[in-house]
């Protein structure tokens, strides 16, 4: 994927900012710091054009990257953050809740697990979630520079055991690091925002 053009459209509190044009969008899903504002910048090969988030959990928003004019990045707010309140995560799944399942033009969700950790039950109500709203999905296992090549499989089939990931389901191992995983997620953006 070439990338002419990338900028930040809008952090949107609220369904009635989200922009109007019917632009496909692809949405990013994952805990706080599990890096997917650090993904959004390798793919779109800036430094820092999507925020690296500061406060995680405090800020709702979905935050729209412009690409090439021609679709949406979305990042969802990241979840599993220990010091917010119940309140606070109720209002947060019902805002995810509601643009996964309303949301028009949302053609898939990359769904970013950290490869060091077990994935968490948070990780797999999301993928639930996914897989309730039949939203294609790409499962994108983060920050492979930080195990050894030698544990990659072992955590890989965690995460593939926890998550129930049927056969079908695709899963990169990637790093913002190294770069690799980086051909395949383009590939499949390429692909599914064409569907
Ligand atoms: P976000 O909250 O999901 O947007 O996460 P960020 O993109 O802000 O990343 C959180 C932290 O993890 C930052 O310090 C990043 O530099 C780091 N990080 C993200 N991806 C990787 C990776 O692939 N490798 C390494 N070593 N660090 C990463």
């Amino acid at each position: 994927m070439i990338i002419k053009s990338a900028e930040f459209i809008i952090s949107a509190v609220s369904a009635k900012q989200y922009p109007e044009e019917g632009l496909p969008e692809i949405a990013l899903a994952g805990r706080s710091n599990v890096g997917k504002s650090s993904l959004i910048n390798k793919i779109i090969n800036r430094k820092n054009l999507a925020r690296t988030s500061s406060q995680p959990g405090k800020t709702q928003t979905l935050n729209y990257y412009k690409i090439n004019e021609e679709f949406y990045f979305v990042d969802l707010p990241g979840y599993g953050f220990a010091k917010v309140s119940k309140e606070l995560r109720n209002k947060w799944a019902e805002f995810i809740e509601d643009y996964l399942s309303k949301r028009e033009v949302l053609q898939g969700v990359i769904h970013i697990i950290d490869v060091r950790h077990p994935p968490t039950g948070e990780d797999c109500m999301m993928y639930d979630w996914l897989t309730h709203f039949k939203l294609p999905t790409l499962v994108v296992a983060t920050k492979a520079d930080k195990i050894s090549r030698g544990q990659w499989q072992k955590h890989i089939k965690e995460i593939k055991v926890k998550m129930k990931l049927p056969a079908s389901q695709q899963l990169v191992l990637f790093s913002k690091e190294t770069g690799q995983g980086l051909p395949e997620i383009t590939k499949w953006i390429e692909d599914v925002k064409k569907d």
